[in-house]
């Protein structure tokens, strides 16, 4: 697809500071789980070490507090003393050796804590936390300045190149700076000037503690996207006194953990702020680095040909794929593994104190447990299914030197992945099925198509073991009238096998129901136009506006769109922790009707007729053209006795294990990990 000469400003070395870094690409800041125990500190070491291989220019580490009030959770990481200092020395180690650089952020939480000791600039509780922080006293603020200071002095000392400071995302820096959170009457607090103080402060107390080459850069929130955030004339002044005060370069930082714009899910438009990052040029000469859904070598490069910032941040592209640098720059970018900004194994899995890993590649995280060594005595592998959990293991398998084949009864790989490539927001998928699909190439992995294939088959054709991933098929469930013909499966409806009427009820409100509540309200994706997408969730361009929010303005749907679950209470509780908000705002904004608690009683030309599991609820009917069923999956796995019969060694993976609770995570997980069992 692409050679080296695609990405010429990509891989154009950098100065920040006195410090030369090898190319554009900074590994932007991103917790795995693994920073608070010294027993995982060389877990972390090689997580980062296989990045650095990988070719980034520069990793930022997870935010790490300064101080003990700055903890995100109780027992996290700090850098405040020499025991400190060993934990990260063998991190630093690990990635200079892999000819690396790395900087560690520091990361004061303030009101985002979640320990009962968090102190915060102003007085509101934040309305993401259950209990309410300490204010701080003056005297407090001025210890916590020098903290920071203390705090890079450390660094500096376990042998980090830098510091980031982390001033943006609504943590403690940025609670200072937006009257949203500071109401203080004393010299930190009111006018522009006095919000700033803390973070100048902080500045300099680091500048006087480090040595001149020792890089600081600020993590700077450049649109806080909630009420009451910053003006644009107040970031302009804040990056200026950055750069006087010896700041090195800025990682522009978008949105609050309250704003309820979502930044970073797979539905907001690939590059979607960087006009934001883009405006800084004509006021400071240090290197601007933008963030946010910048996935691919492709994006990157476009936006820095541009001329107006100087790198770019990825941090989940890299869990995904920690060779995505040298794959770009050796013209390998069709093999890259992109980021679909799910969030299912890395942001969702921090917010619910699990570590951190990829979707698409379980090996993130697990580098020194995961390994898939090539075998000395290769095998015959069958894998039965091309979606997801059958792609991952094969090309996994391949990885061993194993030799294999991959038997799929359809036309095309990739199962549910294709179908989900449907859904509006969800495009990004369709960059797995290329991914997959190179590497099938790239691996001389033979694949037959359109087969149907038998226990017995598999056992003549000589296999000496096989992987079982068929997969699933849509639960129908027993309601009379089901054979109508306005009854159809999702994937009929979203593969556009059938015609959807305009009056639509969808049975089962999970991951899938919601989806198909998206596809059926939206005509134009929202990912694929900006200006659309901004007005949907109110992104202001009128920078006056502190915070750059105004009032969403939603484009109604042409349908009348039914969601129903059996369960009583609100729908979409097992959505994912980060991006679970953004379906259930989406559909609501579409006016989708959410019936929870319904009981189907029948299927009719009238439509679906419900009572409710609460009899004082009337029965209804409700009259639709058609019933899209979502009503979970059972598996496919018809092969698993016969073939465990015949006596070959047999994994069973994904849907074909277990279908309750379906998802990729598990089913590339489970694929890649029975790869690595075959000896
Ligand atoms: P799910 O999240 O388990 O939801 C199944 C729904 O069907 C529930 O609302 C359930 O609610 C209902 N249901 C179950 N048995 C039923 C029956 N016998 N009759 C009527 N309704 C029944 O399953 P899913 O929506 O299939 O999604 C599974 C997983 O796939 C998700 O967790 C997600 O990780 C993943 N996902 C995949 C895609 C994709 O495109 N492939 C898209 C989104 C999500 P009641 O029992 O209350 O009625
Ligand atoms: Fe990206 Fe999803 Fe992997 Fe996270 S889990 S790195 S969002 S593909």
């Amino acid at each position: 697809m692409n050679n080296s000469t695609s990405y010429p400003h990509l891989f154009a070395p950098l100065k920040i500071g006195n410090v030369e870094i090898a190319n554009r690409i900074v590994m932007g800041s991103m917790h795995t789980g693994l920073e608070a125990r010294r027993k995982n500190a060389d877990k972390l070491a090689e997580f980062y070490a296989t990045r650095a291989r990988g070719g980034v220019g520069l990793i930022v580490t997870g935010g790490i507090a300064p101080s003990r009030t700055g903890l995100l959770a109780p027992f996290d990481a700090k850098m405040t003393n020499f025991l400190d200092v060993s934990h990260h020395k063998p991190i630093t180690q690990a990635v200079h050796k892999a000819n690396g650089k790395i900087i560690l952020q520091l990361l004061h939480a303030g009101r985002y804590g979640m320990t009962p000791f968090k102190v915060g600039a102003g007085s509101e509780k934040s309305p993401i936390h259950p209990f309410k922080h300490i204010k701080a006293s003056d005297g407090m603020v001025k210890h916590l300045i020098r903290s920071f200071g203390k705090a890079a002095k450390l660094a500096q000392e376990a042998g980090y190149d830098g510091v980031e400071i982390m001033g943006g995302e609504g943590y403690l820096i940025n609670q200072f700076l937006c009257s949203r959170t500071n109401d203080r009457t004393d010299q930190w607090g009111g006018s522009t000037e006095n919000r700033q103080r803390f973070l100048v402060e902080v500045i300099k107390n680091i500048r006087s503690q480090v040595s001149s080459d020792f890089m600081v850069t600020l993590r700077q929130s450049i649109a806080d996207l909630v009420g009451g955030g910053q003006t644009w004339d107040e970031i302009i002044s804040m990056a200026k006194k950055a750069e006087d005060l010896g700041v090195n370069a800025i990682n522009t930082d978008i949105g609050w953990h309250e704003s309820r714009v979502p930044t970073i899910v797979t539905s907001v438009p690939r590059a979607a702020f960087v006009h934001f990052t883009e405006g800084l040029r004509d006021e400071v000469s240090i290197p601007l680095i933008a963030s946010n859904r910048i996935n691919t070598p492709d994006v990157a490069e476009e936006i820095l040909a541009r001329g107006l910032v100087d790198a770019v941040s990825m941090a989940r592209p890299l869990l995904a794929d920690p060779e995505l640098p040298n794959k770009a720059k050796t013209g390998r970018a069709d093999e890259i593994n992109t980021c679909i900004a799910c969030n299912q194994a890395c942001l969702d899995h921090i917010f619910v104190g699990k570590k951190v890993s990829c979707l698409l590649n379980p090996r993130a995280g697990r580098e020194t447990t995961l390994i898939l060594t090539p075998s000395t005595k290769p095998k015959k592998v069958a894998v039965i299914g091309a979606g997801p959990a059958g792609l991952a293991s094969a090309i996994a398998v391949a990885e061993k030197k194993h030799q294999v084949e991959i038997f799929e009864a359809n036309a095309t790989i990739g199962g549910q992945f294709s179908i989900a490539a449907n859904i509006p927001g969800k495009e990004e998928f369709k960059e797995s099925l290329r991914y997959f699909q190179r590497q099938l190439e790239v691996n001389d992995i033979k694949v037959h198509l359109n087969t149907q294939v038998s226990a017995q088959e598999i056992k003549s054709q000589g296999f000496d073991a096989v992987i079982v991933a068929t997969g699933v098929r849509p639960r129908i469930p027993n309601i009379e009238g089901i054979d109508h013909p306005m009854v159809m499966t999702y994937a009929d409806a979203v593969l556009g096998k059938r015609k959807v009427g305009k009056r639509v009820a969808i049975i089962g409100a999970g991951g899938i129901g919601f989806d198909v509540a998206e596809f059926l309200t939206t005509d134009e994706s929202p990912t694929l136009n900006l200006e659309e997408w901004e007005k949907e969730w109110g992104v202001a361009r009128d920078l006056s506006i502190p915070g750059f929010v105004t009032k969403p303005e939603v484009e109604p749907s042409s349908r009348e769109v039914y969601l129903l679950q059996r369960k009583e209470g609100s729908q979409g509780k097992t959505l994912g922790k980060t991006t679970g908000w953004v379906h259930k705002a989406s559909i609501k904004k579409k006016k989708v009707q959410q019936i929870s608690g319904a009981q189907y009683d029948k299927i009719d030309d009238a439509g679906l007729h419900i009572s409710f599991v609460d009899e004082t609820k009337a029965p209804q009917i409700l009259p639709v053209d058609n019933v899209v069923l979502c009503a979970g999956q059972i598996s496919v796995n018809e092969l698993v006795e016969p073939l465990k019969a015949s006596g070959i060694e047999v994994y069973v993976v994904g849907g074909a294990d277990f279908a309750g609770e379906l998802d990729a995570k598990r089913a590339i997980k489970q694929g890649t990990e029975a790869a690595a069992m075959i000896e």
